[in-house]
């Protein structure tokens, strides 16, 4: 029996017009590239949005088409992220925290047509615009008079006529991220109009980022990297107000815009928070920020103690896990009711896991022999399958990653408990093997940032003549602190973990490598440390 509702296709076309007939004067505010702050609203927005999709058809764009774009968070960027769908194109957000090569690879990768980049990011464009042949460059916010063949965005938007735009169906593909490539090379993941409109439903749940009209979000966490989580579209879902910092992402740029703008949800990496919570601590009093803000933690694992120092700050980090496979919203670390009697070392310990699965994604662990006990101790690698996780790479690369019943493998392993909590241990590349045994370099490097000298660490396997590999931790000190001695580091960290996790080398440095999307970048600490004398 077929059922009775409506085949109404999910489309971001439902999304922005609801926008414009609800919301209209609903703020969206951004800093610019010279630091002022503007304001405009979702109607403009939209409006613009549409202008800029029959500009882009007017310039003969055809459904299915990429359209790159190189900026930071703003509302032009948001512009795109409606417009660019709604003429049936793709957009591709390019990450210009890459190496040029690199985004060369995939702008190539993904057949980019045309390039929306912002002014200030045209000396970035220079280093690699010999090496794509971009058929047209539009530059957004430009001050100065371009030069051929560089092409005004603002002239893009005004040269449409108003009139029906392209059919899009729901499975067409709506916008494009590559994966940030911790090992190999970076992977196209292709979001569709449905896929992102379910994903932003089930991201404003209030159990997963409960996101309502009533919420700012500061959206910290950039547009060119999986869709900033989702959150443009999530947040324009439910009407709320958005707030982007374009290029300052220094903590007191962040937080002037929290208080300014009465922010009571951001989003963003550890090393954010990190800083934010350096800033706070430094200057008591300095910020009046609204109590209980809610800040969204993922990318990496967020330190038990980064958890616990800003509750005192009376400020509220919430951990959720994903990856640009999965769109990203996987997993989100809220306690169910029954963990309410818990005592605080159990809760936070929760909390620092990366929670359950969110609605409709289904998760499993496995080992070869199957899946693992939900006992919180065996670990195996996170699979995954739902409505908004890739069902294959763009060009049909590296199918061993979907396993024959249709799961995504992750690559992530960790531990599923009883209530469904997953924790992760390491990226299988990251796991240390010392004499047979698995050592967990994400626990041990998080219980590491929990020591009152200690801003950041990271724990990497270094080659040992005895038990093959060995612990060794970067050490990032915070400010005007002393070094703390080995034995010092090992006592803080031996109530909780065996004797043979315990790294037994600490190496002072004076930053640690991230990736472009702010991780630790463990394979260069590997091959820094591969000589290591014992
Ligand atoms: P990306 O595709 O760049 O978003 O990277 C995804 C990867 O980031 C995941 O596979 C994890 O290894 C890591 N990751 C994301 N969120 C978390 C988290 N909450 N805790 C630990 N690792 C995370």
């Amino acid at each position: 029996m077929r059922g009775t509702m409506m085949d109404v296709p999910l489309t971001l076309h439902a999304l922005v017009e609801r926008v414009e007939r609800e919301l209209s004067d609903v703020a969206v505010v951004s800093r610019q590239a010279d630091k002022t702050v503007t304001r405009t609203t979702y109607g403009a927005v939209a409006a613009r949005a549409r202008q800029l999709a029959q500009g882009l058809v007017a310039a003969g764009l055809k459904p299915g088409d990429r359209v790159a774009t190189l900026m930071w968070n703003h509302a032009q960027h948001l512009e795109a992220y409606f417009g660019v769908p709604l003429s049936g194109g793709v957009i591709h957000t390019l990450n210009l925290r890459l190496h040029p090569d690199d985004i060369v690879f995939v702008a190539r990768d993904a057949g980019d047509r045309f390039l929306i980049v912002d002014e200030s990011l045209l000396p970035l464009f220079e280093k690699f615009r010999a090496q794509v042949p971009f058929e047209k460059v539009f530059v957004a916010q430009a001050t100065r008079p371009l030069e051929a063949p560089l092409l005004d965005y603002d002239a893009l938007l005004t040269s449409g006529t108003p009139g029906p735009l392209p059919t899009v169906g729901e499975n067409d593909a709506l916008g494009m991220c590559y994966s940030s490539g911790t090992v190999g090379r970076p992977k196209g993941v292709v979001y569709t109009h449905r896929s992102t409109v379910l994903h932003s439903l089930v991201s404003a749940l209030p159990d997963s980022l409960g996101l309502s009209r009533r919420d700012t979000v500061l959206i910290v966490v950039p547009m060119f990297h999986v869709n900033a989580w989702g959150l443009p579209y999530t947040a324009a879902l439910v009407g709320a107000k958005q707030v982007h910092p374009g290029p300052h992402l220094d903590a007191a740029s962040l937080l002037d815009l929290m208080e300014s703008e009465k922010v009571t949800v951001a989003a963003g990496v550890p090393t954010i928070w990190i800083g934010i919570r350096e800033a706070l601590e430094q200057n008591p009093g300095r910020w009046k920020l609204q109590p209980d803000t809610r800040m969204i933690v993922g990318g990496s694992a967020a330190p038990e103690e980064l958890i616990r120092s800003f509750d005192r700050l009376g400020l509220r980090l919430l951990h959720a896990w994903g990856m640009t496979e999965t769109s990203p919203i996987g997993t989100v670390s809220r306690l169910p009711p029954r963990y309410d009697g818990l005592s605080d070392d159990e809760r936070y310990a929760e909390r620092a896991k990366q929670g359950a699965a969110v609605p409709l994604v289904e998760l499993r662990v496995r080992a070869e022999a199957g899946n693992v006990p939900a006992d919180g101790k065996t670990p195996g690698e996170i699979q995954v399958r739902g409505p908004w996780i890739a069902a294959s790479y763009h060009n049909g690369v590296e199918k061993d990653r979907w396993t024959d019943d249709g799961f995504f493998r992750t690559g992530d392993v960790g531990t599923l408990d009883a209530d469904g909590f997953v924790q992760l241990t390491d990226r299988v590349s990251d796991l240390i093997k010392s004499g047979g045994e698995w050592i967990s370099s994400v626990l041990v490097e998080n219980a590491l940032m929990g020591h009152p000298a200690v801003k950041e660490a990271a724990v990497i396997a270094v080659p040992h003549p005895k038990w093959s590999e060995r612990p060794l931790a970067a050490v990032l000190l915070k400010p005007g602190m002393e070094k703390p001695t080995p034995e010092a580091l090992r006592a803080f960290l031996a109530p909780r973990f065996a004797k043979f996790w315990l790294p037994d080398a600490f190496v002072f440095v004076d930053a640690i490598p991230r990736t472009s999307t702010g991780k630790f970048k463990k394979s260069e600490l590997r091959a820094q440390f591969k000589d290591w004398t014992w």
